[in-house]
């Protein structure tokens, strides 16, 4: 079986050190099994998807040396989802619901207060056809959830190793909004098996995901690929960078000159038990690439170690390889001069 991973990024930011950590592992992990990288834009929601920054995340790509096998845009197969989502309407495992959020809310409130779990009680499964017809003439819309089974939903995740989800203490995921938008879940199943992807690798913030979309690859009756869910990454201090992500484009980086090689091969070693060193090229870092060296805790994402590791890369830089850029800044005094300033570059602009 030949490997083939996907990144799907959403069309609605830059990229930033979080999500191209997961970009990278897929392509590293894809390529060093001699594998295929997909590159999946995930602008279902085409009210906050813009093409600016779909071409800002090929840019970054690109710049990064995470070139892509295929591409594909998920605005453009809405009839595959469409099918999807008649069948498992046809096998009972979607169904329409009416409850505003403002409903939906209050009912968490009182299974809270009774020190119940706050997951939807399946009470539009109970309605009937002249309930719902008269929810409609009353001008409300449904959305739709997907049944789940109830049950323990197991893996061999290659970051985690066994994994298990409960689906019965989980609300059946809603997968098409009230306004008729499919939401992730669906039309990453959907996909995944069309493209025939062998390996989902994402954060773990996606473990849940995970246990409700192999019921739903098992629903359309296919096989689920295999998974795994990195951990997330954390700052110097140890806190979660999820917050701070924003302020962690890759464009800015390269506008602050960080050479592309010391990001990806920081991204690609932090939370592994390989050195921090940078690697000759995202190619070498691919081989020598394995999830069995990546331990459970997160990765500690330093600035300090990538300063680090771009004046190690900027140190290595031949003449030959600078000069066009250092003609660019208009500081090109010759190839002795450059053997001279090299070795004390740090983090600076080239
Ligand atoms: N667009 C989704 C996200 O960025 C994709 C998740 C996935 O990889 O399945 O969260």
């Amino acid at each position: 079986m030949s490997v083939k991973v996907r990144f799907a990024p959403s069309p609605t930011g830059r990229l930033h050190v979080g999500n191209v950590r997961t970009a990278l592992v897929n392509w590293l992990f894809a390529k060093g099994q001699g594998g295929a990288f997909v590159l999946r834009i995930d602008d279902t929601d085409l009210e906050r998807s813009t093409k600016e920054f779909e071409t800002g995340i090929e840019t970054d790509l690109q710049w990064l040396g995470l070139t892509w096998d295929e591409r594909y845009n998920q605005s453009q197969r809405f009839d595959r989802y469409e099918e999807a989502a008649a069948r498992l309407k046809t096998a009972g495992r979607l169904y329409p619901c009416y409850e505003t959020s403002d409903e939906l809310d209050r009912r968490r409130k009182v299974q809270l207060s009774r020190g119940l779990p706050p997951i939807y009680d399946r009470a539009a499964l109970e309605l009937t056809d002249e309930d719902r017809a008269k929810l409609e003439a009353e001008g409300r819309r449904p959305h739709w959830r997907f049944k789940l089974e109830g049950r323990r939903v197991a893996w061999e995740d290659l970051a985690r190793g066994h994994a298990e989800v409960d689906t019965a203490s989980m609300s059946d995921p809603v997968l098409i909004r009230e306004d008729g938008l499919f939401l992730y879940t669906l039309p990453s199943v959907v996909d995944d098996i069309d493209m025939k992807i062998t390996h989902v690798i994402r954060g773990e913030d996606h473990v849940t995901n995970t246990g409700a979309q192999i019921e739903i690859f098992e629903a359309l009756g296919a096989d689920a690929p295999g998974f795994a869910h990195m951990p997330l990454l954390v700052g110097a201090d140890g806190a979660a960078l999820s917050k701070r992500l924003g302020s962690l484009s890759i464009a800015d980086m390269r506008d602050q000159g960080y050479e592309p090689i010391a990001i990806t091969s920081h991204l690609g070693r932090i939370g592994t038990s390989d050195p921090l060193e940078v690697a000759d090229s995202v190619e070498a870092l691919g081989q020598s690439f394995a999830f069995s060296k990546m331990g459970r805790s997160p990765a500690r994402y330093d600035t300090a170690d990538l300063d680090r590791l771009n004046a190690q890369s900027l140190h290595g830089i031949a003449y030959d390889d600078a000069r066009a850029r250092l003609v660019a800044m208009d500081c090109d005094l010759g190839e002795g001069f450059w053997d001279a300033v090299r070795p004390n570059l740090g983090n600076s602009p080239m």
